[in-house]
């Protein structure tokens, strides 16, 4: 593969809190961050994402008295795994993975700032209707292949890829700059959902 000028390279949420040591630890999230790095270089297009909580959000299982992280709520728009706090916007948990460099990253987009809504695509909130406008961006700038890489691979990832693919992108999955949490079975759901959607997975070294 060869990367062009309508190709861009969407960075998923390599940050602090889901790195190990973390408070959100992405189990290996920092293996993904020198793979970025080099992935980057080969896009002139690349646009990162931040998870960006204000305190108390709705998916901080410390926001449910009596609840405990990774168990399950129901938000007004469905289903909502509660989460450790992490990414609380300002903090240093919340900061990109200090080896990041790609400086000629043209966007940093931050989601999961409303409180009661999260949101694990760039593209739109959980409650599916809300969107980030990331899609307005790329359309506007012709960009019209999204390569994924970055964390986690089973949700932000693959909700990003999902919202990408449903809003007409051609979308690319570049499975080892990923690294996911794996809960109950949810990357092999992953992999089942890309199956479906056609959206292909690929490796650093397609590239040329
Ligand atoms: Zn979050």
């Amino acid at each position: 593969m060869i990367t062009g000028e309508s190709d861009v390279l969407l960075v998923i949420d390599v940050q602090n809190d889901f790195c190990p040591g973390g408070a959100l630890a992405v189990p290996r999230g920092d293996e993904v961050v020198p793979i970025i790095n080099r992935l980057a270089g080969r896009f002139a297009n690349v646009v990162l994402t931040q998870d960006w909580h204000p305190p108390g959000h709705l998916s901080f299982a410390s926001a449910h008295p009596g609840r405990r992280p990774f168990e399950m709520t129901t938000a007004a728009y469905g289903p909502q795994v509660l989460w450790p706090d992490h990414c609380v916007q300002g903090t240093p948990g919340a900061d990109f993975h200090p080896s990041v460099t790609i400086p000629h990253a043209a966007l940093v987009l931050r989601k999961g700032m409303r409180r009661t809504i999260d949101s694990y695509s760039a593209f739109y909130e959980n409650d599916r209707k809300t969107p980030t406008g990331l899609v307005g961006y790329l359309r506007e700038r012709n960009l019209t292949h999204i390569f994924l890489a970055g964390l986690a691979f089973d949700f932000c990832v693959r909700y990003s890829a999902e919202d990408a693919a449903r809003a007409g992108f051609a979308v690319t999955v570049i499975e080892d700059a990923c690294r996911g949490i794996d809960m109950e079975g949810s990357v092999a759901a992953t992999h089942r959902s890309f199956e479906s959607l056609t959206i292909p997975r690929v490796w650093e070294n397609d590239f040329s």
